[in-house]
C-alpha cells in the first residue's frame, strides 16, 4: 500500500462533500501532517472557497476587477461554431467576421479585431503597427491601470520604441508636432491614452484627438473603458450625467483617430476581451501579426461578444446587466434596501451609497445609490455565507449597496444580513 490507509479512510469519510477524492486525499493529508486529523473537513472547505463560484455584490462597485467585472448571461449550448469557415464558399473564413465586424459596425468602423483583453489590444496595435519605431506619448498618459499595465512597459514588449512628449500636467500640440517631425526620428503612431482610473487637475493642457489626426501619422486611441457612443443610444434616457467627459469610441473615430482600442468588460458590458476597431488596413495588419494567434479568443467569448454587439446595433443593451444596474433608479434601490432592513429586523438600516463603475474607469464619479448597513465589520462572516456576499464597511458599519445586486438576491442579503446582526 503506497499510502497510509488513515489518509484514504479520512478522505472516503469525506465522501459527502462531493468533492473529487485526489482533492480529499490532498486536504486528509495535509490535516495529518499537521498533526490536526479533525480538520481535514476544514481543509476541504478551504479547497472549495478557493474555487469560482457565484458571489453577490455588495460593493457597488459595478466592475470590480475582483469579481470579474462587468457580469453577463451567456447561454451556449455544446456546439461547433464557424467559427474560421465561410459558410458561403466552405473555405476558411475570418475569426473577426463575426464579433469583431459587428463591434465595428456599432461604433462606426471600417473594420474590428477581437483578442483577449485590452492589454492584448494595445500589445499588439503596438507590434502590429511600430515594432522598431516610434510612438509619440504625452508623459501625462504614461499610465499604470492595474494589474502591471504599464504603458512604457507594454511599449517595450512590444519592440516599439516609446518617445514622450510634455509635460505631467501640460502637453501641446506643438510638443507632438516637433516630435513627428523629428528628422532624426522615425514616428509610427501617436498613441493617445485615457486617464483611465486617475485624473490631473489643475493647471493641465491636453491635445484632442481631432488636432492630432492632422499631424499626418495614425492617431491610436487606447480608449480602455469601451463606451461604444456617448449618445448611448441604447439608453432610453440617454447619456446618464455621470457619464459626461467620457471619451467614446464612435466620436473618437468620427474625430479622427485611426485605430482605437477598448476591453470588452468595462463599459461595454461584455465577456473579458479586447477590441480593436479602426482604419481596415491597420486592423489588418493586426490581424496578420503574429502575436494575434496568440492572444486570440475563442468561441465561447466571440459568441458572447457576437451577442452583446448585436444588442448595442439593436438598442436593446440597456438589457445588458452592466447597463441595466447602473442606469437602475436610485428610488427603486431605496424600496429594496427598505424591504431588506425590514427583514433583518432592527440594528439594520437603510442609507444612502455612493456606487462607482471602477474597474479603472471614471475616476472620482460616483453615482446615487442605496444600501443596507448593520453595525461592525462582519466582511468575512458576509463572505462566508452561501453564497458569499461582499460587502464594504464603512465608519464601522458594514454596507451591502443595492445598485450591485440583482434583485433576485435580495432573499440572500437579508438573510445574510439577518444572521451577521443577531451575531
Ligand atoms: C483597462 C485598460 C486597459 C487594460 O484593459 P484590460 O481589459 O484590463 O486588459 C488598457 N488601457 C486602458 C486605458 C484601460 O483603461
Amino acid at each position: 500500500m503506497d499510502r497510509p490507509p488513515s489518509v484514504d479512510a479520512l478522505a472516503r469519510s469525506m465522501a459527502d462533500t462531493g468533492l473529487p477524492h485526489p482533492v480529499l486525499v490532498d486536504a486528509a493529508r495535509a490535516a495529518i501532517a499537521a498533526g490536526e486529523p479533525g480538520r481535514a473537513r476544514a481543509h476541504a472547505d478551504a479547497f472549495r472557497r478557493r474555487l469560482l463560484q457565484r458571489v453577490v455584490n455588495g460593493t457597488g462597485v459595478l466592475l470590480h476587477t475582483n469579481l470579474g467585472r462587468a457580469p453577463l448571461a451567456v447561454d451556449q449550448p455544446a456546439a461547433y461554431r464557424n467559427v474560421e469557415l465561410d459558410l458561403d464558399t466552405g473555405r476558411r473564413g475570418s475569426r473577426s467576421a463575426s464579433a469583431g465586424a459587428l463591434v465595428a459596425r456599432a461604433c462606426g468602423a471600417e473594420a474590428g479585431l477581437v483578442v483577449g483583453n485590452g492589454a492584448a489590444a494595445v500589445l499588439l496595435v503596438l507590434a502590429a503597427l511600430a515594432r522598431g519605431r516610434e510612438v509619440v506619448v504625452s508623459r501625462g498618459e504614461l499610465v499604470e491601470i492595474g494589474g502591471g499595465f504599464r504603458i512604457p512597459d507594454v511599449m517595450a514588449e512590444s519592440g516599439a520604441r516609446l518617445r514622450e512628449v510634455g509635460t505631467t500636467n501640460r502637453t501641446r500640440l506643438a510638443d507632438y508636432r516637433q516630435a513627428v517631425g523629428d528628422p532624426t526620428g522615425d514616428a509610427a503612431l501617436v498613441l493617445k491614452v485615457h486617464r483611465s482610473n486617475y485624473r490631473i487637475e489643475g493647471f493641465t493642457e491636453d491635445v484632442a484627438v481631432a488636432a492630432l489626426a492632422a499631424l499626418g501619422v495614425p492617431v491610436v486611441a487606447d480608449l480602455g473603458s469601451g463606451l461604444i457612443d456617448a449618445a448611448c443610444p441604447w439608453l432610453a434616457d440617454g447619456p446618464p450625467s455621470w457619464l459626461a467627459g467620457e471619451p467614446a469610441a464612435r466620436q473618437t473615430l468620427a474625430a479622427g483617430a485611426a485605430v482605437v482600442t477598448f476591453s470588452g468588460d468595462k463599459l461595454l458590458g461584455g465577456p473579458q476581451a479586447g477590441v480593436i476597431c479602426g482604419r481596415a488596413d491597420l486592423v489588418s495588419a493586426c490581424a496578420r501579426h503574429p502575436l494575434a494567434r496568440a492572444l486570440r479568443p475563442g468561441a465561447l467569448v466571440l459568441n458572447a461578444l457576437q451577442e452583446v454587439a448585436l444588442s448595442y446595433l439593436d438598442r436593446t443593451a440597456e438589457a445588458l446587466p452592466f447597463w441595466r444596474m447602473a442606469t437602475a433608479p436610485a428610488e427603486g434601490l431605496r424600496s429594496r434596501a427598505e424591504a431588506i432592513a425590514a427583514a433583518c429586523g432592527p440594528g439594520a438600516d437603510v442609507v444612502a451609497t455612493a456606487s462607482l463603475t471602477g474597474g479603472g474607469t471614471l475616476p472620482g464619479v460616483e453615482i446615487a445609490s442605496f444600501g443596507v448597513a448593520v453595525p461592525g465589520d462582519h466582511l468575512g462572516a458576509l463572505r462566508a455565507a452561501d453564497p458569499p456576499v461582499i460587502a464594504r464597511v464603512v465608519d464601522g458599519r458594514t454596507v451591502v449597496d443595492l445598485r450591485t445586486v440583482e434583485p433576485d438576491d435580495d432573499g440572500v442579503v437579508a438573510a445574510a444580513l439577518a444572521a451577521v446582526s443577531v451575531a
